[in-house]
């Protein structure tokens, strides 16, 4: 079986499958060979369609992937989160960081020992103060659990620590 890119006179391209070269030659002359698209038999090999249409799914489809691949040289990451801020919420963000810096002001900076003196506070050993400081995961749920009250202090998206 040979497979032929045939136009007929109209432009159309198809492709057609034949038994031989001398079949297709015999097909078209007896007219048995018409264009799926407006049933034309004045067709002949469309000359530029098999080179056209293999450079062009070549063309296509593998150099988009080569270069995007090279160029970021990393597969696909999974989407990270972003977002568009609007000036409320720039606004909130400000006002975010203002209790943020008082909060850090006028509290005693006590580290890693916060669970210790929110605790000592919370038993009434020492006075109480605004105290902030570090506390792991299962420290705060350990005080939450003793019923201590302390709040995160409040982050700002962009900041770590
Ligand atoms: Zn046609």
């Amino acid at each position: 079986m040979i497979r032929y890119a045939l136009a007929c006179d109209k432009g159309h391209v198809f492709e057609s499958w034949f038994q031989s070269s001398a079949a297709y030659d015999k097909q078209v002359k007896r007219g048995l060979v018409t264009c799926p698209v407006c049933d034309s038999a004045k067709v002949e090999k469309a000359i530029m369609a098999p080179q056209l249409s293999g450079t062009k799914k070549r063309g296509e489809a593998s150099p988009p992937q080569e270069v995007s691949s090279s160029a970021t040289a990393t597969p696909p990451e999974a989407p990270a989160p972003v977002a568009m801020v609007s000036p409320q919420e720039r606004e909130l963000r400000k006002k975010l960081k203002e209790l943020r810096e008082h909060l850090i002001k006028n509290a005693d900076y006590v580290g890693q020992k916060f669970p210790e003196e929110a605790r000592k506070m919370h038993y009434g050993e020492i006075e109480h103060r605004s105290i902030y400081g570090e506390a792991s995961p299962d420290q705060a749920k350990e005080l939450n659990e003793e019923g201590i009250e302390f709040h995160p202090l409040p982050a700002l998206p962009d900041e770590r620590n």
